[in-house]
């Protein structure tokens, strides 16, 4: 039955520095079919988008559907996304990423439905908000800590963009004049917690001769890079390169993030990310305890919890951002088929029911136009 097959099936893809995740949830937001691949580390953003559609394809074949009979697709990215085209330009972790690509519009024409693009960190957020850690919580950070460290915000209930940069929490400077950050500026968080950066820092420290069980255990696991998984395993060897530089980024997290709290005085830090997903709990207990010294005395430690969706929190949170795309029509035309509806403004939600297509649990993101990047 034609209907059947456009139940509301979305899709999701967490474009990250290292990995494609593409999942296809159900009505209810439950993950369907997943797949996982690696983020091409070479050629251009058509070859990145190129296996974000075949990986989001893949997804939908392991949920028993096609990409073309998904209501939506949402995408997060990094770089500076502008929702309302799909384009995504300095992407600085992936290949070839210097100029503005047309991601939303490229995937649409690809794989048939309509898709949306906004911040990876920014959805994440969303979902851990909706779904995760911080249901309980009006206001949180988001603090993905991975290839670079990425933050999102919710305050009060709303997610908060600024003027569409805030929640760099990556790159708050914990040391004046300190370390070459991967942004350009000096002293960032994530100059000393980024995995890019962690990388590149001990690559150099082997090349002059410290030792350590980075390398090998890399080509067992037959990766090109330091993945979160290598490091992570070199943590449990004890190999004191990476503890030494994973307790430095220990250190910046939690300068970079106590900070952030005076500021805002969130209820809760939500602790994220390839790296922060892979070395767990420990570590945000780790994170927590750095935090303490630089906390303002006398105010209320926020909660500091793990990521709840793990590594598909991103995923989930790019097929949050389609949830008021509509199924195109099956039924009477006109009336609310196949549109958008208004703007509720707010990430309002009633804990424990998810009723995707009520309209009133908008996630997050600033995408305006759900027919912006093309649709069938
Ligand atoms: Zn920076």
């Amino acid at each position: 039955m034609a209907r059947d097959r456009n139940l509301p099936f979305r899709g999701g893809i967490d474009l990250g520095g290292t990995k494609i995740e593409a999942i296809v949830v159900d009505a209810r937001y439950r993950v369907i079919g997943a797949v996982r691949h690696p983020t091409p580390t070479s050629g251009t953003p058509a070859d990145v988008a190129q296996a974000m559609a075949a990986a989001l394809q893949e997804a939908a074949g392991a949920a028993g559907s096609d990409a073309r009979s998904l209501v939506a697709i949402g995408v997060g990215s990094p770089g500076a996304v502008d929702t309302a085209p799909g384009t995504v330009a300095s992407a600085r972790n992936l290949p070839g990423w210097d100029g503005r690509f047309p991601l939303g519009e490229t995937l649409a024409a690809e794989l048939g439905t309509i898709v949306q693009v906004a911040n990876d960190v920014a959805v994440a957020t969303a979902a851990e908000y909706e779904f995760g850690a911080g249901r309980r919580y009006r206001s949180l950070l988001g603090v993905f800590w991975g290839t670079g460290v990425g933050g999102g915000l919710i305050l009060d209930g709303q997610p908060f963009h600024g003027r569409g940069g805030a929640g760099e929490i990556g790159h708050m400077v914990v040391r004046r004049g300190g370390r070459r950050c991967p942004c350009g500026n000096r002293g960032c968080v994530e100059a000393y917690a980024g995995r890019f950066a962690l990388e590149t820092r001990a690559r150099r420290r082997i090349a002059d001769g410290t030792r350590s069980k980075l390398p090998k255990i890399m080509k067992r696991k037959k990766h090109d890079r330091f993945t979160s998984a290598v490091w992570g395993e070199a943590l449990e060897q004890g190999d004191k390169l990476a503890t030494e530089l994973i307790d430095g980024a220990v250190a910046a997290l939690g300068a970079g993030i106590a900070s952030a709290v005076n500021l805002l005085d969130v209820d809760a830090v939500i602790i994220g990310g390839g790296l922060g997903v892979r070395l767990g709990e420990p570590y945000v207990q780790k994170i927590e305890h750095a935090m303490a010294g630089h906390l303002f005395p006398g105010h209320q430690p926020p909660a500091v919890h793990l990521a709840g969706l793990g590594d598909l929190g991103g995923a989930i949170g790019a097929a949050l951002l389609v949830r008021r795309v509509r199924a195109r029509p099956q039924r009477a035309p006109g009336a609310d088929a196949g549109g958008v509806e208004p703007d509720h403004g707010g990430v309002g939600r009633d804990p424990g029911a998810v009723e995707p297509d009520q309209g009133a649990q908008e996630p997050d993101t600033g995408a305006t136009s759900a027919a912006s990047a093309g649709s069938a």
